[in-house]
């Protein structure tokens, strides 16, 4: 069954849950919350914890301008 990423709308934790593809999309935060939002991630490409972005998105940007938004992206 895959694994799904949820993130808590109340206090931003990012968490895991492994459901089925015939589950509701939801998901109660490990702090309680009921609001949260499930995340898409690719299969394999699952991080713990926070710091992390997805390299492959500035593959197409083919050397504009992205050197700021790099430093962005772990900013959060
Ligand atoms: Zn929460």
């Amino acid at each position: 069954m895959p694994t799904y990423v949820y993130r808590c709308k109340v206090c931003g934790t990012e968490f895991e849950k492994v459901q089925s593809f015939d589950d509701p999309a939801v998901a109660v935060c490990p702090h309680g919350h009921e609001e949260t939002r499930r995340v898409f991630v690719p299969a394999g490409i699952i991080f713990k914890g926070s710091g992390w972005y997805i390299t492959d998105s500035r593959k197409e940007k083919n050397g504009s301008h992205g050197k700021s938004e790099s430093n962005n992206a772990s900013n959060e």
